[in-house]
């Protein structure tokens, strides 16, 4: 099949929302993207892509950062992960406090901020240098050399991380983050800053889409069943409180960001990156969201 025409169908029809929502602007460095920008890249387990719009635009990928971090966290500690985070749905925000203090420090899953700042803190114990790691580690899945942070998000998170910060403190009180908190601050801020473009993610998240060719760099391995689990917590923890709506709408595991970048995968076939930033009052791309439900409602490839 030729999905070129759809995809330009599919962008004629969801020009209706593509005023809806506006743009994250806790984080100030994200108030000044143009909200109106629209991307998308599939990519096809037989080598096909196609493209769409600002398909080759970088943007902030932010919590789409806690898919990589976790990969290899889940490599470096393997199931004793699980002992620090947990893999259920939270049911609340992403940066919620509350939830943390009831559960004495452990998060919900690993792509709640609490959660994240417990791998951030994972990386930090066990890896050299965990910044460069992790850019090499990012740069190789995505089969791209030219991809990097942004010291002016990075730095713009920092400036104002109050919430964030708050976490992790409350993670070192109950000892689960064995890292100055500082540090573990700057290292999962760093990572939310990379920039990527639809392209470079959904080429990124064949890693995660094709079992059968196991991806593997310097010690990161993700292994079928390490795929198996990640999928699976992409699927009911990776839309923050929109994760059941998301399955229902578009029924693909995913991760999207803040940044507007959602990328969601079929298990053995397709890998779809999408770019909007304006957001829905959850944190979701709405132009995003409707992108990947026509998606898949039209072509009848959802896993569902
Ligand atoms: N860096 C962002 C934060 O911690 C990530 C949020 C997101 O994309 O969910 O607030």
């Amino acid at each position: 099949m030729d999905y070129q025409p759809l995809l330009h169908k599919i962008r004629k029809e969801i020009e209706i929302y593509a005023h809806d929502g506006k743009q994250a602007d806790y984080i100030p460095a994200l108030a000044n993207v143009n909200p109106d920008q629209f991307g998308l890249c599939l990519d096809l387990l037989d080598g096909r892509t196609y493209r769409l719009g600002d398909s080759d635009v970088k943007f902030s990928i932010q919590s789409i950062a806690k898919v990589f971090s976790l990969a290899i966290a889940l490599s470096i500690l393997g199931k004793d992960l699980w002992k620090r985070i947990g893999k259920e749905p939270s049911g609340s925000a992403f940066n919620s406090l509350v939830q943390l203090e009831y559960e004495h420090g452990k998060p919900r899953n690993p792509f709640i901020n609490a959660g994240a700042l417990v791998t951030a803190d994972v990386l930090l114990s066990h890896l050299e240098n965990p910044k460069e790691f992790f850019i090499e580690f990012v740069r190789t899945i995505a089969g791209n050399p030219d991809i990097h942070y942004s010291e002016a998000t990075m730095q713009s998170e920092l400036s104002c991380c109050y919430l964030n910060a708050s976490i992790a403190y409350l993670l070192k009180h109950h000892g689960n983050l064995h890292n100055d908190v500082d540090d573990v601050l700057r290292l999962y801020s760093t990572m939310c800053s990379v920039e990527m473009s639809c392209e470079d993610l959904a080429h990124a998240f064949m890693a995660f889409a094709k079992s059968n060719e196991p991806f593997s760099h310097a010690g990161v391995n993700l292994t079928v069943s390490r795929v198996k689990r990640i999928n699976a917590i992409m699927q009911t923890c990776g839309f923050y409180d929109e994760a059941g709506e998301f399955a229902f709408l578009v029924g693909l595991p995913g991760k999207s960001g803040v940044g507007g970048g959602i990328v969601a995968l079929y298990p053995s076939r397709y890998s779809i990156a999408v770019w909007s930033p304006r957001l829905n009052s959850k944190g979701n791309s709405i132009m995003g969201m409707k992108a990947l439900e026509m998606f898949t409602s039209e072509t009848e490839e959802s896993i569902f």
